[in-house]
């Protein structure tokens, strides 16, 4: 049986969540601040990932991979259009978020780059990579099940901002088409705010998709 875990963390209040199950078997998405304290959290319920999964590259959601990985020895996963955020604080926003205070910023690399249908396998639980780009140009989101981790392409309430580095209105919109295009029964898990059924805000979905047109 899979569990999913959520924490809301970091200055931009961002989920991270933890996925695993009863064999040990473990994954983080977007660790968004203070890698050590995910890693306590982790330890403190016998959890030891194997792989750290980004939905994309901003700084809110990657802030504490380096730490993490370098602590548990997990791969780092990005979508390859993103890559390249993981290393530049311009790209991933914390230049701006932090008005240029960017010395802190733990620049990184992903040691796998995914790619639209690639499964990420752990055992007795899988993630299927579906590229959504519009927010960043390597948004992801990773279909789990019945559970779609959906990272800033879609909210409880609307959908991710396109005024970013790379960001792509159009491709946002068609993004907003293939997650409303998914079958019923699924659960959005998004990378802000609360979770929500993706049958019951699929017309918002479309309605959103349209306006961007
Ligand atoms: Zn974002
Ligand atoms: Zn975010």
């Amino acid at each position: 049986m899979t569990k999913i875990l959520t924490f809301c963390m970091g200055d931009l209040r961002t989920n991270t969540y933890f996925v695993f199950d009863e064999t040990g078997a473990c994954a983080v998405i977007d660790p968004g601040m203070d890698g050590r304290g995910i890693w306590e959290k982790l330890c403190s319920k016998g959890l030891r990932p194997t792989h750290v999964l980004l939905t994309h590259g901003h700084f809110d959601h990657s802030l504490g991979a380096k730490e993490l990985v370098s602590l548990s020895g997990a791969k780092l996963c990005c979508h390859k259009e993103d890559a390249l955020l993981l290393s530049d604080p311009w790209k991933n926003g914390a230049a701006f978020f932090y008005r240029g205070d960017i010395e802190f910023y733990p620049r990184t690399e992903a040691e796998v780059l995914l790619e639209d249908g690639d499964v990420i396998d752990l055992g007795s639980f899988s993630f299927t990579v579906m590229h959504t780009p519009g927010h960043t140009p390597g948004s992801v989101c990773f279909r789990l099940e019945n559970n779609l981790l959906c990272g800033d392409t879609v909210f409880a309430y609307g959908f991710g901002r396109y005024d970013l580095w790379g960001g792509d209105r159009e491709k946002l919109s068609v993004s907003l088409e293939r997650v409303a295009s998914l079958e019923s029964g699924i659960k959005l898990c998004p990378g802000h705010g609360n979770t929500a059924s993706l049958d019951r805000i699929r017309e918002q979905i479309l309605l959103d998709a349209a306006s961007l047109k």
